[in-house]
């Protein structure tokens, strides 16, 4: 069944709960490295923080109607996540709800019509507003994982992780890579690429870490390598 506008709402709001309560962490705990390569935890935080801020960039489109990016630029984009990465910690995490409670609030206040307005997101693709929670939720949720504190895509519903797979196998099936049957206990998908298609059969979660990329193998099985999402 294909994910709803009240769906993604509701894991826009699970899942910004669930962050905000993993990075209520002390200077020590947020300067700790995430789960992420190329990110310690207060450069995620700023990242999600930044996200929500430039989403409300795309609310404001929607409730006015006048063009305003997500980011001015690609480099005003890292010197956000560096800049924030720098604050204090309660001052970061201050920013991190104020941010989440800004765009909620935004959200909360569009009519049915406005939410119908295209906006331009970062990836230069033109979706009308009612993706902004989808996009919302995914940051949100995937993050929280990511800031490595214990939560897992197990802790996440199994209704927002099969979304999250029919979204990664639609993006990562336009790149090259291996072609793979998933199979999870509910679901199953069928990602073109190239070769004959390998079977991957796994728990919802297992494959969800696997096909987000943020694991090598499904639930300690091989698996075949895949790019990077997003
Ligand atoms: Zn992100």
């Amino acid at each position: 069944m294909p994910r709803s506008f009240d769906d993604a709402r509701h894991w826009a709001d699970l899942g910004t709960a669930l962050f905000v309560k993993a990075a209520g962490l002390d200077e020590a705990g947020l300067g700790a490295p995430s789960a992420l390569p190329e990110w310690n935890r207060k450069q995620l935080v700023a990242h999600v923080a930044a996200n929500a801020d430039a989403l409300g960039n795309l609310v404001h489109w929607a409730a006015t109607g006048e063009p305003t990016p997500m980011y001015s630029s690609p480099e005003e984009r890292s010197a956000g996540i560096e800049t924030g990465a720098r604050l204090p910690a309660a001052e970061l995490t201050a920013w991190l709800r104020r941010s989440a409670d800004r765009l909620a609030a935004g959200m909360d206040a569009l009519d049915a019509a406005q939410w119908q307005t295209p906006v331009l997101t970062a990836q230069g693709r033109t979706v009308p507003a009612t993706e902004l929670p989808w996009m919302r939720s995914r940051e949100v949720c995937v993050h929280a994982i990511d800031l490595g504190t214990g939560l897992s895509f197990a802790d996440l519903p199994d209704d927002f992780l099969t979304a999250l797979c029919d979204d990664v196998v639609g993006k990562r099936g336009k790149a090259p890579g291996p072609a793979l049957l998933l199979t999870a206990p509910d679901a199953r998908w069928e990602l073109p690429g190239e070769g004959e298609p390998v079977d991957v059969t796994g728990s919802l979660p297992d494959i969800t870490a696997y096909l987000t990329g943020r694991v090598g193998d499904v639930g300690g099985a091989p698996a075949p390598a895949l790019g990077p999402w997003l």
